[in-house]
């Protein structure tokens, strides 16, 4: 994904338009799907990847073999990008889905203003406020991914609760201004087990 904090998801398979990467003689060929922060697909020989630094990403998955990774930072997250992917998901044949969130910033090391909260507030409910640990106003962006996933219609399923700002061994970019990213890579085994 180019990823643009927007909520365009794009449906990927083998044989779609991409734009080849550099694969430095790796026997995995790298592409760029295009300007998007969700991506799903059905196709088992893909394996689809979103890039964050404080973001969540989230993995979704299906019975039915379909599965998407989607970046969501605040502005994705007004913007409907959870929902859109999972309705992306039913789109593409999936049933049931189910969401799990990567590493990414916690309340308590998450500055917001407070306009931009109450924004979120009146789409996600008062659960997205948080306090950080100096007491002032907070993004739970844990919270507001789970009611994203909830909104959707998604089931949600444990992904890794830590917060890349404290936890150590992540990459921040609130924190230190890190230029590496995370990297959370979904694929499918062809479904049943999501
Ligand atoms: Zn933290």
């Amino acid at each position: 994904m180019d990823q643009v904090h927007g909520s365009i998801v794009l449906v990927s398979a083998a044989g779609g338009p991409r734009r080849p990467l550099p694969s430095e003689g790796r026997e995995v060929e790298a592409v760029q799907a295009g300007s998007c922060d969700g991506l799903v697909s059905a196709d088992p020989s893909l394996a689809l990847s979103v890039l964050t630094a404080d973001c969540a990403s989230i993995a979704l998955g299906s019975p039915e073999g379909v599965f998407g990774a989607v970046h969501a930072g605040w502005r994705g997250l007004a913007g409907g990008v959870v929902e859109a992917a999972v309705a992306a998901m039913r789109a593409t044949g999936a049933t049931g889905v189910v969401g799990a969130l990567g590493p990414c910033i916690h309340a308590g090391c998450y500055d917001f203003s407070e306009g931009d909260l109450g924004d979120l507030a009146g789409a996600y409910g008062q659960g997205v406020v948080g306090t950080t640990t100096a007491g002032r106003p907070a993004l739970d962006l844990r919270a507001t991914v789970s009611a994203a996933l909830v909104a959707g219609g998604a089931r949600e399923t444990a992904g890794i609760d830590a917060c890349t700002a404290c936890a150590g061994g992540y990459f921040s970019h609130r924190a230190r201004r890190d230029t590496g990213r995370q990297a959370m890579i979904v694929w499918s085994d062809g479904g049943a087990e999501a």
